[in-house]
């Protein structure tokens, strides 16, 4: 599929964030720790379910000086309807305990530093970013991937690669815009299997015109 030009993507931007405005992530929070703490849980996980589990994780861990000497089976107990709950465990007090003991506890906006966090890739990051401290970030998650490839936003199914894309053709002040509607348009109708082309707001400007083409699997 050939890149697509600017004036495909602003049509399709436009589009998308007229249909689902001002989304923001599902997620509940309070401070950027919880955010990011928050968004390690959600993998393979539903917003929903992550969203009961951390009233009772932040009740019973209130810092990350808290929650990094945690016990870990008493953590695995609490986030175990979230999923893979052994690894999320570990990975949440990794991240807890290296926040309290290098950084006093702070979660810095930056990049390179979360990035340097145990267990925190650049989606969770820009999703802190985005979320936490209103910076336009590229959040690609697997609606975003599967999405920006369809609609020719970008030719990879590389989460790096579809980041690099989307920054380079987007405008960043439409980044946190433009993925907060993929997500929304992915959940409720361009899902992976049998989208809703018919109900699509972009049709006219999807290279799948409404004939849907299974995405390949990466
Ligand atoms: S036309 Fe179909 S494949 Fe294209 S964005 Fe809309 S729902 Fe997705």
């Amino acid at each position: 599929m050939p890149f697509k030009a600017q004036k495909h993507v602003r049509q399709v931007v436009g589009a998308l964030e007229k249909t689902y405005p001002d989304r923001g992530t599902a997620l509940e929070f309070s401070d950027p720790w919880q955010l990011l703490t928050a968004t390690i849980l959600s993998a393979q996980c539903t917003d929903v379910m992550v969203n009961k589990v951390t009233p009772h994780l932040f009740a019973a861990y209130p810092s990350p000086c808290a929650l990094g000497h945690a016990d870990t089976l008493a953590v695995e107990m609490i986030v175990k309807p979230t999923g893979f709950f052994h690894n999320k465990a570990k990975a949440i007090i990794a991240e807890s305990l290296e926040l309290c003991e290098k950084w006093g506890s702070r979660v810095t906006p930056e990049m390179d530093f979360l990035t340097g966090l145990p267990g925190v890739g650049r989606k969770t990051a820009n999703v802190v970013l985005a979320h936490a401290f209103g910076q336009q970030a590229v959040v690609v998650d697997t609606h975003v991937k599967r999405l920006a490839y369809r609609i020719g936003l970008s030719e990879s199914l590389v989460p790096e690669k579809v980041e690099q894309d989307i920054m380079a053709s987007v405008p960043k002040s439409h980044w946190n815009s433009l993925c907060d509607a993929l997500i929304a348009h992915g959940r409720s109708l361009c899902a992976a299997r049998k989208p809703k082309c018919s109900a699509c707001p972009i049709i006219l400007s999807c290279p799948r015109n409404g004939v849907h083409e299974e995405t390949p699997a990466r």
